[in-house]
């Protein structure tokens, strides 16, 4: 008997309204391992109602030590139950145990974070240029707000959304990729004693369905989405014309730069924990390898013989270096943008098809892929693969590392190896993108704001501001001397 993942919504499990199914596969076998509800606008109308009126209860509005309590509790029962969504998650998006073992026993500290910054939040006094009145900011939620979100790291992008959109005193409809959303499901149930009813929902189903339908809805107020730029673009389109500000977190083509001096160990690394950890499947990838003509050949036989002692194999495995990428639809664009990048001229230093793993034959393994004589204009250069594939051009000079650093629709992260710490700072300052990692790679933070510039998005989650950006600004005046008559002559 296949195990079915109903919605969660007012604090239970909800069978789709329409009676339908969609197949969840795990990408390790091929093989439909459990069924999501199918969701449409009537569950996503029972979301909302439920989430509307969690949301006005006075002592969870109007109350920061008692939303911060229940984050604390969300904490503490994810810290002592997270092990049971770990394989779930694995069964759904293939991401190996090592990787997923380590997000899902973060996943709590991203909600502790929250709830001891809510407790910091004060009022703020506003220091005015005016005599005769005082005045203050008051912030207040913004009631629902929906959180969509994609299917690599599903529940950690949920946390980034969810807790400080809860510290900040609202509910939420979570809708998860269609691909990956049984982890979510859980998450929600396993919380489901400690969260009042309402206040986390989650609506399972199809982006254009489901997704569609939460960013259309009235009383939903504000959206975060991860995703990529066509479906962020879609929900900013849908939320501009309900005048609902939405934050997007989207793709990249993050450039690693590396110049002569770079400690090589280290960056190789680095490069490699950019581009191959996740098998590329990472909003930071770090596609594009920008470095000094004089290293270029043997940094990417380092590179090479690095690849060559990976395991491939099952992810549930603690001793898997490679598993299987997410789904059946990303498999076959990756490998066709490899072929499409052949015939623009470049030449494959390693890796470039898929791979068969012995017990796994019907699985979606893709070798990691190196590919050299790459084109600044080739659709491989230019467009977010979202998968393991490392292009590589050289530089004579930095002006031309930064120039090919730059050039590109996308602007989320880039990382930059030299030994020479001013010149580092130089180069970060000039590279436009919203994260810049200097000797080491993919560091994240609750402290630290994490998002993009050009097509990568915008708006931040995270950092100092993140429960802040879920809440509006309300700014009370208070007239200390009487107010005079305005027609007096
Ligand atoms: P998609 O844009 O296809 O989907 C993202 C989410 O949006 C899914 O839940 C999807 O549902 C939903 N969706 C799709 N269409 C709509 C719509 N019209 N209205 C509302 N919701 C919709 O992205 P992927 O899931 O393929 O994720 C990969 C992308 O996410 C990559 O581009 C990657 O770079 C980016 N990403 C960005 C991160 C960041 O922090 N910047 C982090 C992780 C990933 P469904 O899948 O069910 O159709």
């Amino acid at each position: 008997m296949i195990r079915r993942f109903q919605h969660f919504i007012n604090g239970h499990s909800t069978p789709p309204n329409s009676g339908e199914w969609i197949d969840s596969i795990n990408p390790a076998t091929g093989a439909v391992w459990a069924q999501i509800a199918r969701g449409n606008k009537a569950d996503v109308d029972l979301a909302v109602e439920a989430a509307l009126t969690a949301s006005q209860q006075p002592d969870w509005r109007d109350s920061a030590a008692n939303r911060s309590e229940i984050l604390h509790g969300i904490a503490d029962r994810l810290d002592s139950e997270h092990k049971q969504l770990i394989e779930i998650e694995i069964n759904d998006n293939g991401k190996r145990i090592r990787e997923v073992a380590a997000q899902m026993a973060g996943l709590g500290g991203w909600y502790r974070h929250f709830a001891l910054a809510l407790a910091k939040m004060e009022v703020e006094e506003l220091t005015l240029d005016l005599e005769g009145v005082s005045a203050h900011l008051e912030l207040i939620p913004y009631g629902v707000i929906g959180a969509i979100t994609a299917w690599n790291s599903p529940l950690m992008i949920a946390a980034w959304k969810v807790a400080p959109a809860l510290a900040g005193g609202n509910a939420v409809i979570i809708k998860p990729s269609e691909m990956a959303s049984a982890s979510t499901v859980l998450f929600a149930e396993v919380l489901s004693d400690v969260v009042p009813d309402g206040l986390i929902n989650v609506v399972t189903g199809y982006g254009d369905e489901v997704g569609a339908e939460i960013v259309d809805a009235d009383a939903v107020k504000k959206v975060s989405f991860t995703g990529s730029e066509i479906g962020g673009s879609k929900v900013a389109t849908t939320a501009a014309k309900h005048v609902k500000p939405s934050t997007l977190e989207l793709g990249g083509k993050s450039p690693q730069i590396v110049f002569a001096d770079a400690d090589l160990e280290s960056a190789i690394n680095g490069v490699m924990s950019g581009i191959f950890l996740s098998n590329g499947q990472s909003c930071v990838a770090g596609s594009r390898l920008i470095i000094h003509d004089e290293i270029r050949g043997a940094f990417v036989e380092r590179l090479k013989e690095k690849l060559d002692g990976l395991h491939f194999g099952n992810p549930l495995r603690e001793d898997t270096d490679i598993g299987p990428i997410a789904n059946e639809a990303q498999f076959d664009k990756i490998l066709s943008m490899v072929d499409r990048a052949r015939q623009e001229g470049a030449t494959i230093a390693a890796g470039g098809s898929k791979k068969v793993v012995p017990g796994f034959e019907n699985g979606f393994f893709m070798e990691p892929t190196i590919l050299e004589n790459v084109s600044p204009y080739a659709e491989i250069w230019r467009k977010e693969v979202f998968g393991p594939v490392l292009c590589v051009h050289s530089f004579s000079n930095k002006e031309e590392a930064i120039t090919l650093a730059n050039d590109s629709d996308y602007g989320l992260a880039a990382g930059i190896w030299t030994t020479d710490e001013g010149f580092a700072s130089e180069i970060a300052s000039k590279i436009d993108s919203g994260t810049v990692y200097i000797n080491h790679y993919r560091s994240v933070s609750a402290c630290a704001p994490v998002g993009g510039i050009k097509k990568s998005g915008y708006g931040r989650e995270l950092g100092p501001n993140a429960i802040r950006d879920f809440m509006q600004e309300k700014v009370i005046w208070n007239g200390k001397v009487g107010v005079p008559d305005p027609f007096a002559r």
